[in-house]
């Protein structure tokens, strides 16, 4: 469904402007049946983002994306992070905080700290990934009720035992 294109200029269903065909929003070889210029259609896309449906189904497309070009969306993501550092740090502290904030992390956390001053104080020393051998490692507890026993993992191989 579109409309022939026959004048220079139409009337926005939206915002009622006269608006030049340029600026309408176009379907393959007409105008969009909508009839509507790309401004609105703008904020119509951004309105419908807003409600659940829109939501769920931008999530679901951008899960998908991400499904399929890994690579892409590392990349998208980095150079988000390096235009906007700011947010991103405000990102980072609402993410640590709601994670501390849960009574299931706890345990983790308290675990971590362990670790940490463990290692400061010497009394357990960082190993290369027990897969890799990658210097790079994490501390991984198989069971947080004994925060010093840890296998140490690189991120990938960390991040897959996790995803098992
Ligand atoms: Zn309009
Ligand atoms: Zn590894
Ligand atoms: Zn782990």
């Amino acid at each position: 469904m579109e409309i022939k294109i026959t004048k220079n200029w139409y009337e926005c269903k939206d915002c009622g402007f006269a608006v030049d065909v340029d600026d309408m929003l176009k379907s393959r070889e007409g105008l969009s049946s909508i009839c509507i210029c790309k401004e609105c259609y703008a904020k119509r896309k951004k309105l419908f983002y807003k409600t659940d449906y829109g939501g769920n189904y931008c999530r679901q497309m951008s899960r998908r994306f991400a499904k399929l070009h890994p690579e892409r969306i590392k990349e998208i993501y980095k150079k988000w992070r390096q235009n906007h550092p700011e947010k991103y740090k405000e990102l980072n502290n609402k993410r640590r905080k709601s994670f501390e904030s849960n009574p299931n992390n706890k345990i983790k956390i308290s675990a971590h700290s362990k670790v940490r001053y463990a290692l400061k104080i010497k009394k357990m020393f960082k190993k290369p990934c027990e897969v890799c051998g990658d210097i790079k490692s994490q501390a991984h507890h198989p069971d947080y009720t004994e925060p010093l026993k840890v296998r140490w993992l690189c991120q990938k191989h960390h991040l897959k035992l996790h995803n098992k």
